[in-house]
């Protein structure tokens, strides 16, 4: 697992930099509440080690961030203020785990495979590509630590996407079929403005790569649709420099229409798919 660990005092930090690395893990540390947050939303850990007594932000405030914004990432609390009420105080917050100041590394070890067990068990409930991260057991998506607000149809679509994991393209007939239920061949262009309002969101996020120019949603031509960097030779990604939508609708189109021309669907598949052209110029 890579694991955070969040903790000011410099010795017990480096104590469990060097155990936990022994044990095979891939081990971050850092020393105040803020830089715990900025590490968080930069590595995605599988798990924090979350001291209370935390300059900059106190770990209660980290530990409320983290289970707004970092769903995913399972938060242990270490911390020497005893007593039951913080102890369930950190529970009702969201640790998965309180430890109490002092522990032996061998607590601290089982606790964390007790975690470990427990994360396996829901596999792959959370789902990520780059910043992307979508929980499905919350219903929830986030780029970058922000969440995006997406209705059911388009988090279907996402899900689609992301289960690809970036390695494989989705085609417009397998989307139709995972999303919409629909047939192949079904003469229409939901798929593509699903598509669009998802770039829409996606591509709005402040603060990330994609803000700008490119979206995370590639579109490999006669393949269907792809996360992120493309696998295929550079020339098969069709330009997305603009992402203002009205102008990808019209490129797609004009590419659509090329296709439809040579008789070749958008998903790639040879469909006699003469209505999502027509359908399409609603849009123009
Ligand atoms: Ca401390």
């Amino acid at each position: 697992m890579h694991v955070l660990v969040a903790e000011d005092d410099s010795a017990l930090g480096h104590f469990l930099d060097k155990e936990l690395g022994l044990d095979g893990h891939e081990v971050t540390v850092v020393t105040n509440g803020e830089a715990a947050l900025e590490a968080a939303a930069k590595l995605h850990p599988e798990l924090m080690i979350l001291d209370l007594g935390l300059p900059r932000k106190d770990g209660l405030e980290v530990l409320v961030e983290m289970r707004e914004r970092f769903r995913s990432t399972s938060v242990l609390v270490l911390t020497g203020r005893a007593g039951m009420e913080e102890r369930v105080k950190c529970l009702e917050l969201g640790a998965d785990d309180v430890v109490l100041k002092p522990f032996s590394f061998h607590e601290l070890r089982a606790r964390l495979q007790a975690l470990s067990r427990r994360r396996s068990q829901f596999g792959d409930t959370v789902l990520r590509f780059g910043d992307l991260e979508m929980d499905r057991a919350e219903r929830r998506v986030t780029q970058a630590g922000r969440e995006v607000e997406l209705t059911a149809t388009e988090f279907s679509l996402l899900e689609s996407l992301l289960r690809r994991g970036g390695e494989r393209a989705c085609s417009r007939t397998e989307l139709l079929q995972e999303v919409w239920r629909m047939p192949a061949g079904t003469g229409t262009n939901i798929v593509e403005v699903y598509i669009n309002y998802l770039r829409k969101k996606l591509g709005r996020m402040p603060g990330t790569k994609q803000a700008g120019s490119q979206s995370v949603i590639r579109t490999m031509r006669g393949q269907g649709y792809i996360l992120g960097a493309p696998s295929g030779p550079r020339n098969e990604i069709r330009s997305e420099a603009r992402d203002e939508v009205g102008s990808e609708i019209r490129s797609q189109i004009r590419s659509e229409t090329r296709d439809t021309e040579r008789g070749i669907g958008p998903g790639g598949s040879p469909e006699p798919d003469g209505m999502s052209t027509r359908m399409s110029t609603n849009y123009v």
